[in-house]
């Protein structure tokens, strides 16, 4: 049976008690985490938010209080009073902050009792995700999400002081809105009073707050939840939160320089140094050195490319294949990773040929391999190659002696991200990554569009309303694979934690760009007719950015999944464990609506 509250206060948190306390009475409240009774004596370890604190009932010293204890079983919810009292040399717990203490039980009141968990309360349990999420609320009461939770909040705070301090207003924008073009499928919400009308859930609050710098807000963010209905993996969630931040009449510096400080204090937050400015890398040295438009910097292991030195090695297939468009990448594996010869070969068959190229949509030619020795140079040679190649693709490739060179060949695309992924396969197998390290970057210079095969048409790279760079609007329609943006990502070991560019304030560019996207006037007019409008009253440039804030708590929490650090998180079939959404709604709902659902 429940007892109530009745008069009394909280005094502590459970994990505050130290030895400073010893001798004073205090009140505690909190769940049961564990329960012992060894022969007369009950111990009930208490935890709260702060942490965990032994409580003793002795019957001497209480005699109502002991007979509480003996029956709270695991989870129930206590009120405690009693006195702290230093533990026995013997009894000590080093492992916990208020191991050196204890509180003897005048009275423990019984708030709540528990049915029993499904899982233990603890951090190292075995338990499938899926059960975890339909008991959410006690998948958070483990201390890991406390902590997790605990540091979003953190980071949140410091995110709204920093900005505020920078003279930014935060804005808030509307959740029913008009589709706003980030890449992703729209969550459609239907209109009851207008039948066949539908808002759309913003994947970005992009729109409006480029509106805001016409509105001359000057400044402005906003921790705000985006809607995307993509497939998910696991740093991706149908809701998630951003920074999202605008300003007007800024340079890409500008916005380096006012999110790089942002940072270095998030960093402190978990108690890690950086430095201000990051390094910059434009996205084609990215791709070409890293295969990858994220590179990871926490190890080194570049991408060589070795086309010229593979053409003339004197193999007969190479030179046909790279004067045919093919291009030749390498890796060299260092030596004290001790790669095997069963390894490789395992590499080539399923790693390579399998996974990675079947992704990159590319042929499935195997890897060339070659280690830095003599004995290598002298086995290849007899093949048909020239030493002298040999040795030069090696230099080029950066091998030391021993290292060995690992090469791709096949067209320069496909090529280029399948060796990316083989650098983070090799970089994590060879354990060359630095686990502590966090390593900032930012990546510049994307191109404004890419050209989509399946649409045959040019589609954004960003979004469309990126400002390419100066010297290349006049070969937007020319030269439109070509066209660098004002775009760059943030990323952090490996990880793209933000994203954002100078904007077109221009509405005749603006036009052209959606003409450059194959969208006629009239569908520009129909979609985005109010945005247009509003670029003609007066726009200042400006430009911004937005920090995917699930993934930094991630990273700043060491974790590897975003539903870790988010408290209501979906699964990967997006749906609520908990609640049960999405879930059918009543006939008369739809109706109202003016939908007729069709069954799959
Ligand atoms: N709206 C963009 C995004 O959500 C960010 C930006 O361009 O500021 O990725």
């Amino acid at each position: 049976m429940a007892e109530p509250l009745g008069d009394l206060s909280r005094t502590h948190r459970c994990g505050a008690l130290r030895q400073e306390h010893v001798g004073q009475t205090v009140t505690l409240m909190g769940w049961a985490a564990t329960r012992r009774d060894l022969g007369g004596v009950i111990f009930v370890d208490l935890r709260d938010r702060e942490g965990i604190c032994q409580v003793v009932a002795r019957p001497e010293v209480s005699k109502e209080a002991h007979a509480s204890a003996d029956r709270v079983r695991g989870e129930f919810v206590l009120a405690v009073v009693g006195e702290v009292a230093r533990r026995s040399p013997e009894t000590v717990n080093p492992k916990l902050p208020t191991g050196a203490v204890e509180v003897l039980a005048r009275e423990i009141r019984v708030l709540s009792e528990a049915r029993t968990p499904p899982f233990p309360i603890e951090d190292e349990i075995e338990t499938a995700e899926e059960i975890r999420l339909r008991y959410r609320y006690l998948d958070l009461r483990r201390p890991r999400l406390q902590r997790n939770i605990a540091l979003r909040h953190r980071v949140t705070m410091e995110v709204r002081r920093y900005f505020d301090e920078q003279g930014f207003y935060e804005i808030e924008t509307p959740f029913l809105t008009k589709s706003t073009p980030e890449g992703a499928r729209d969550y459609l919400v239907p209109s009851r009073i207008h039948h066949g009308q539908f808002y759309a859930l913003p994947q970005s609050p992009q729109i409006f707050k480029q509106i805001l710098m016409v509105a001359g807000m000057d400044r402005y963010f906003q921790i705000v939840r985006c809607f995307r209905d993509e497939d998910l993996r696991a740093d991706r969630q149908p809701e998630f939160t951003q920074v999202d931040v605008e300003m007007s009449f800024p340079r890409a510096e500008t916005v380096f320089g006012l999110i790089e400080p942002l940072f270095v204090r998030l960093m402190k937050l978990v108690d890690v140094d950086v430095k201000a400015p990051f390094p910059r890398m434009s996205y084609a040295e990215a791709m070409e050195r890293y295969g990858s438009d994220k590179p990871d910097l926490r190890f080194d292991l570049p991408i060589a490319d070795v086309s010229h030195e593979m053409a003339n090695l004197g193999l007969e297939t190479f030179p046909g294949l790279i004067m045919g468009g093919a291009r030749a990448r390498a890796l060299a594996l260092p030596a004290s990773g001790g790669i095997s010869g069963t390894r490789l070969r395992k590499i080539n068959e399923e790693l390579w040929l399998g996974r990675i190229v079947a992704d990159a949509r590319a042929t499935r030619r195997p890897l060339f391999t070659l280690k830095a020795t003599d004995e290598a140079v002298a086995a290849l040679v007899k093949k048909g190659a020239h030493e002298a190649a040999a040795r030069k693709l090696l230099a080029k490739a950066g091998a030391a002696k021993d290292d060995t060179v690992l090469v791709g060949v096949d067209t320069p695309g496909p090529l280029s991200m399948a060796m990316g992924i083989l650098r983070l396969e090799m970089g994590r197998e060879l354990k060359l990554v630095d686990e502590k390290a966090f390593r900032f970057l930012w990546v510049t210079d994307f191109p404004l569009f890419e050209h989509s095969s399946a649409d045959n048409r040019y589609v954004s790279l960003h979004h469309p309303f990126t400002s390419p760079v100066d010297e290349d609007v006049a070969r937007l329609e020319s030269d439109t694979a070509f066209v660098r943006a004002k775009a760059y990502d943030l990323v952090l070991n490996g990880t793209e934690v933000g994203g954002g560019s100078i904007r077109i304030h221009d509405a005749a560019l603006q036009a052209r760009v959606f003409k450059v996207l194959s969208m006629s006037e009239e569908e520009a007019r129909e979609r985005f007719g109010f945005f247009l409008e509003a670029l003609q009253y007066g726009t200042p440039p400006h430009g911004g950015i937005a920090l995917g804030v699930d993934r930094m708590v991630m990273i700043l929490a060491g974790e590897s999944s975003i539903r870790d650090v988010i408290a209501f998180p979906k699964t990967a079939s997006a749906t609520d464990l908990m609640s049960g959404s999405p879930s059918p709604v009543r006939e008369d709902q739809t109706r109202d609506l003016g939908i007729i659902v069709v069954k799959k």
